[in-house]
């Protein structure tokens, strides 16, 4: 549940981005007082313009053939059950990324909250950079990001490939009515006849070809006559149009190349700009949502959908294309081509690394689908670029783990401390049970589960917490004074022992009868400070992986930066730590609160090195970006 959010939102931008200001839907969002999950939800852009289509009715007589199709299958159908459609459309040429979980909450979000469907939908238009591995790990983020594409009984799940033979339809009936000519002309002499901001384009002298001989050539492309490059199919617009993109686009090249959906079966395929709003529109795709850098394509889009619901290729009304900012977060780089590189570099141990902003490596990182929902409501939608700073995402995922992680012990650096007076108190070899809670502040109606720890002569405790001749204002072990082991019992230091070097390898220290955690009397002692530890006798050796920014440059690629320049050297220390017993069965993927250490995730890929657990450094208990 997304509840009150207490934690400062330090959005900050560099100079050419604008800042995002004051009253920004996040910032509102973060005075919100709680309430229920849909009070929280904060209106932008994009809910005001369905939220206005609702009243209107702009879609209400839409019908729905039952799976995408073109006009004379929908007109066949049901009034659509959807009261809108969105869709999630990535291009299967890679894993996704936190930018793409802001793109998943927001379609599946808009159509859930409006009795919507969001359809799943690969966008495989282009044979060669696309692979069923990324098709699998893409609806599998999808589903543990906490989303589905079934809906009013049926599947939703859609690739964009299964569309070609209507798109080939859709090219051939624009040929046939005048909108559409095969181009002959080089790349090069169409490069430099399409103009550019200040200068119209000129025709190419194919243009005025007719129909009949454009369909002729088109087939032959089709039929495999002409070789890769030697021509292509534009749609018949306007070269001197001030809108680039309406100069002729091309929307048909020839390319011989295997598709993983439709093999060897064409040797042409569809532009992107060509094919996404016909995706769209066979989907009755109500709310089509994009990045900003599509702005300047949307005049074809509806160019287009005109052209084709002229033609009655298509269902009128046709699906609209709205914009919105993509996410920039700070320290991270957004972009499945660079993050590849990371992968076939080596710098980072494959997709799912820890440090990886994929969804696979938040996930093992320990990122819930709850933060990360949380995080996409939270940053909103906006019409301008803006960074988000990484500390707005932490701050989602300490939100949900606070309540959420259990609770244990775990010393990072440890130094034995011995109870010189165990043996004679409690008797050689005792081991005293000891509990604690695991969630100190359980959701209401949740009751929490008991930790069982043992405390013995010996135990663990983290090197920093004993001073042979303390610092100003220290409260923790220095000789002769007195601490609370958190959980068992007051202890006071008596000094240390050490090696030939120097080095403390004991400290020592007396136990103070009669102050056992939660035994009455307990705190008839008073002590300034209560430290973590872990009982000698039954603590559990891990791996810890203590994780840090992957760049130290906060906008790693900004203005054509070589990223792989500013990559942190110490962005993994892997560390040997000593947890309490109940942390010896964590399952993989697991998250916990190590006490005063921060959030911690038993990790899914190697949960076990050799002998140890491992866990993975999730988010530090405070904030430490701007320091
Ligand atoms: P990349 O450049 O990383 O390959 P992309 O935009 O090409 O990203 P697609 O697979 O085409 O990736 O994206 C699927 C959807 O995710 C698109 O609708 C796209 O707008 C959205 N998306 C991608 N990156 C971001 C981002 N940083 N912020 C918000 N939405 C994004
Ligand atoms: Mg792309």
């Amino acid at each position: 549940m997304i509840a009150v959010f207490h934690t400062g939102l330090h959005q900050w931008c560099p100079t050419k981005m604008n800042r995002m200001s004051t009253t920004t839907p996040a910032n509102r969002h973060a005075a919100a007082p709680a309430a229920a999950p849909e009070a929280t939800k904060v209106s932008n852009f994009l809910r005001q313009i369905i939220e206005s289509d609702l009243e209107k009715g702009t879609y209400a007589s839409r019908r729905w053939g039952g799976s995408p199709g073109d006009a004379a299958h929908h007109a066949a159908g049901q009034p659509d059950p959807a009261k809108i459609r969105t869709r999630f459309p990535p291009e299967p040429n890679g894993y996704l990324h936190i930018g793409h979980a802001k793109s998943i909450c927001l379609n599946f979000g808009l159509a859930r909250d409006y009795g919507g469907v969001c359809h799943m939908r690969f966008d495989d238009t282009n044979p060669e950079k696309e692979d069923t591995e990324y098709v699998n790990s893409i609806l599998d983020a999808v589903q543990w990001l906490g989303f589905g594409w079934d809906a009013n009984g049926t599947s939703h799940l859609f690739q964009a490939s299964d569309y070609f033979d209507f798109m080939y339809r859709a090219a051939e009936y624009l040929i046939e009515a005048g909108h559409a000519y095969v181009d002959e002309q080089t790349p090069e002499q169409m490069r430099v006849n399409r103009g550019d901001f200040g200068k119209p384009g000129i025709d190419s002298p194919y243009r005025t070809r007719t129909p009949t001989d454009n369909l002729a050539r088109f087939r032959q492309m089709r039929d495999g006559l002409y070789e890769d490059g030697a021509m292509v199919l534009r749609a018949k617009i306007d070269m001197a149009s001030p809108n680039i993109n309406m100069r002729d686009p091309a929307i048909y090249r020839i390319r011989r190349a295997t598709h993983h959906n439709t093999g060897d079966k064409w040797c042409i395929y569809p532009m992107y700009t060509f094919a996404h709003p016909i995706e769209d529109a066979l989907e009755q795709i109500t709310h089509s949502i994009c990045t900003l850098e599509f702005e300047d394509q949307r005049p074809f889009y509806d160019w287009l959908m005109e052209r084709l619901c002229e033609g009655g290729l298509l269902a009128a009304p046709s699906p609209k294309q709205y914009e919105f900012a993509r996410l920039n977060l700070s320290y991270v780089i957004t972009s499945k081509r660079k993050l590849a590189q990371l992968v076939y570099d080596h710098k980072v141990s494959g997709w799912d690394d820890p440090r990886m902003p994929t969804i696979v490596g938040l996930r093992r990182r320990g990122y819930t689908p709850a933060a990360l929902q949380a995080f996409a409501e939270r940053i909103g939608v906006t019409k301008s670029d803006s960074w988000i700073d990484y500390a707005t995402l932490e701050g989602c995922l300490r939100e949900d783990l606070e309540l959420k992680a259990h609770r244990g012990m775990a010393v990072l650096n440890p130094v034995k401390l011995v109870l010189t007076n165990w043996d004679e108190l409690m008797g050689a070899g005792h081991l005293e049970p000891c509990t604690q809670p695991a969630l100190p502040h359980p959701p209401e109606g949740v009751e929490s589960p008991t930790r069982h720890f043992t405390i013995g002569k010996e135990v663990w405790i983290e090197r920093e917490d004993f001073e042979e001749v303390p610092p100003k204002g220290y409260k923790r072990l220095f000789p002769g004074n007195k601490v609370r082991l958190k959980g068992g019992y007051v202890i006071e230091c008596t000094g240390c022992n050490k090696d030939a070097n120097g080095v403390i390898t004991e400290v020592l220290a007396t136990m103070v009868p009669d102050t056992k955690s939660g035994t009455p009397g307990s705190d008839s002692v008073k002590v300034k400070a209560a430290i973590s530890w872990v009982g000698a006798a039954n603590g559990v050796t891990v791996e810890v992986r203590m994780y840090d920014r992957l760049f130290l440059d906060a906008h790693p690629d900004a203005g054509g930066k070589d990223f792989l320049e500013s990559l942190n050297p110490n962005s993994l220390k892997v560390v040997s730590a000593i947890v309490e017993p109940s942390l010896a069965n964590a399952l993989p993927g697991q998250n916990f609160q190590f006490e005063r250490h921060g959030y911690f995730v038993a990790d899914r890929v190697d949960h076990v090195t050799g002998s140890k657990p491992v866990f993975n450094l999730a988010v530090g208990l405070r904030d430490s970006w701007g320091k």
